[in-house]
């Protein structure tokens, strides 16, 4: 099976949270250039984080997916109810599109869902089985 790479996507670097750096949720990372302008020191959990279409997760297969074309970052992450499936919003209701949530849908049979808007405001916590 081919690997993936990121390309020209960088959209975690603004989306996701990076305690390192005190970066808060969608808030542009303090090295983010046109790609990392640290990549040979970046921190290892800029190195380990995988988003859903870099892992080839279910519903993120599709070339389109990838999260700068999608307005999307699923990763899987530890929530107050275990372990679920965040959705980062990289523009405004990039997370209101149907195939987005009959994504959210499918993880949320098992798995709490919690989404997160562009501004980084955190919306709901789905438990597993309420979407
Ligand atoms: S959001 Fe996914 S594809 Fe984009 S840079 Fe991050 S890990 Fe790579
Ligand atoms: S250090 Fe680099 S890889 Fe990590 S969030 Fe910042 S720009 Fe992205």
């Amino acid at each position: 099976m081919s690997v993936r790479i990121c390309g020209e996507c960088t959209a975690c670097c603004k989306s996701v949270a990076l305690p390192e750096f005190n970066k808060a949720t969608n808030e542009p990372c303090e090295h983010l250039r046109e790609g990392c302008g640290i990549h040979e020191t970046r921190p290892e959990s800029c190195r380990a984080f995988q988003c859903a279409w870099l892992s080839k997760m279910t519903g993120f297969k599709d070339e389109s997916m990838r999260p700068d074309r999608c307005g999307v970052v699923a990763a899987v992450g530890p929530t107050e109810h275990g372990r679920g499936v965040y959705f980062y919003s990289v523009w405004k209701g990039a997370t209101d599109e149907d195939r987005i949530q009959s994504i959210m849908r499918i993880y949320n049979l098992r798995f709490p869902i919690l989404l997160v808007s562009h501004t980084g405001n955190r919306g709901g916590l789905l438990k597993a089985g309420e979407a």
